[in-house]
């Protein structure tokens, strides 16, 4: 049993359950160091004690079902075991000094998330071509970039590609590719520490700086007021600035005005969720890498029952490629289903899916799921659909456009206006705010 291409798999599989930022935290540096598989044993190298703690209290359940669900039970003990790696390498719990010392370009770029790795389809086209652009030619036509989609739509394969692209046509160039997150959290380390002149040196000398899930800004206002002015001292020498979200600026919670229009001043570019041709195109490509293992008609049949995001997609790609590294057993579409129907488009949380909340709530208005999605507009029928559309976003954190095709094939904007409307109503207390926890109560959730 290949231990690397296990790992792989795993965490590919823990991508799709875990945020972004905590996957990049907690898994960055960990690997299989051994596997006994007499004894069903899995020994999980990990860089500090710190991490693993946080694995064995947080995730070693969501890493248990995954390997035994990937191994069909053959193995099923996990050690954690604790192996120095470089300074540099370490993203968690360095100190503020070297947060930030840390230079430009150490960050580890994914191998994978190149221009030449990715697809383009109807849905990523401009936000690719764009992408190009600033490479070719930053500061120049489209500043900032602004690339916005739902979650496993390739963003961050964008702004990497670019990261890379740019490392090797114009290597002198001083550029800093980071998340909000990681903005937040050098910020407020900088504050404690008294550091925030070399902060400010840091940021504001920079020649292009790429921001990652702008939308981890909300409400977060000492922040946001300290990248307002790295912002503006960057745009005004004309040096190029991307950013990614999951939403439209407008549609950030709470995001200061002066910084909304700041991001809508240069090209807002969006990504839609793959076609079925992109979709397809994508899994060639992928098998293909891999060695071109499983048949047209399986993945067809990945095509056509992953629909909303590219790394689901992959997600279950590798789950038959590893199924069949593993254990050398040819993947037939029958294993395929049967396999998929185990790992695949687990929602986020527990075992909730999208249908059982649209269940109830249309359950709870007293009408069937088709006339809550219907096109109608009437009163009685656009309510309950808000209120769907706003629990799948807050319990599932489903993208805009899934909950759009989920409810009768709504364009997202539309998705995302009731989400804040019905938002708003919540805070603002009131009737609104008791059936919708009277609806959370049918699901257990309270
Ligand atoms: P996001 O940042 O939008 O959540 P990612 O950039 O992390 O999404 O993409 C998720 C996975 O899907 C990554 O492994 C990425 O390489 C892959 N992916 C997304 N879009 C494409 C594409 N158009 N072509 C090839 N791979 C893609
Ligand atoms: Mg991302």
């Amino acid at each position: 049993m290949d231990k690397n291409q296990l790992w792989q798999t795993i965490l590919g599989e823990l991508e799709l359950i875990v945020s972004q930022a905590n996957f990049m935290t907690w898994f960055k540096n960990t690997r299989i160091a051994s596997i006994e598989e007499n004894n069903g044993l899995v020994v999980i190298a990990v860089p500090n004690s710190f991490t693993e703690r946080w694995l064995r209290s947080k995730y070693h359940k969501n890493i248990l079902e995954i390997i035994q669900n990937i191994t069909d039970g053959k193995l099923k003990n996990i050690v954690y075991q604790i192996e120095t790696f470089p300074l540099t390498k370490q993203t968690v719990f360095s100190s503020a000094v070297q947060v930030i010392k840390e230079s430009i370009n150490l960050y580890d770029f994914n191998p994978n998330y190149t221009f030449e790795k990715f697809i383009v389809g109807k849905g990523n086209e401009l936000a690719h071509a764009a992408s190009q652009a600033v490479v070719k030619n930053p500061g120049e036509k489209y500043n900032p970039l602004f690339i916005y989609g739902g979650v496993g739509l390739g963003k961050t394969h964008l702004l990497q590609a670019i990261c890379q692209a740019t490392l090797k046509q114009k290597p002198k160039l001083k550029f800093l590719y980071t998340n909000a997150e990681k903005f937040t959290n050098d910020f407020v380390e900088a504050i404690k520490a008294g550091l925030m002149t070399k902060f400010r040196k840091k940021y504001r000398s920079l020649e292009m700086l790429l921001v990652d899930d702008v939308q981890f800004f909300k409400g977060k206002e000492g922040t946001q007021e300290e990248f307002f002015y790295t912002f503006n001292t960057l745009y005004e020498k004309e040096y190029q600035i991307v950013l990614s979200s999951d939403r439209l600026p407008k549609a950030i919670p709470s995001l200061e005005q002066r910084l909304i229009s700041r991001f809508e001043m240069g090209l807002i570019a969006d990504i839609a969720p793959p076609d079925y041709e992109t979709r397809m195109a994508i899994l060639k490509a992928k098998s293909a890498e891999r060695g071109q293992v499983l048949d047209q008609e399986i993945l067809d049949y990945i095509a056509t029952h992953i629909l909303n995001n590219v790394r689901e997609i992959e997600g279950a790609l590798n789950t038959l490629i590893a199924h069949y590294e593993l254990y050398h057993q040819p993947v037939t579409l029958d294993l395929a289903k049967e396999i998929l129907a185990r790992s695949i488009v687990k929602p986020a949380h527990g075992s909730l899916q999208i249908r059982e909340i649209v269940n109830a709530v249309s359950d709870f208005y007293g009408l069937r799921v088709s006339e809550m999605i219907s096109v109608s507009r009437k009163k009685e029928t656009t309510l309950p659909r808000q209120v769907a559309a706003y629990l799948l976003r807050e319990i599932l954190e489903t993208s805009f456009p899934a909950i759009g095709k989920e409810l009768g094939g709504r364009d997202h904007t539309t998705v995302m206006y009731s989400y804040e409307k019905i938002k708003k109503e919540m805070e603002a207390g009131g009737k609104i705010k008791e059936q919708i926890n009277l609806i959370k109560k049918k699901l257990n959730l309270v």
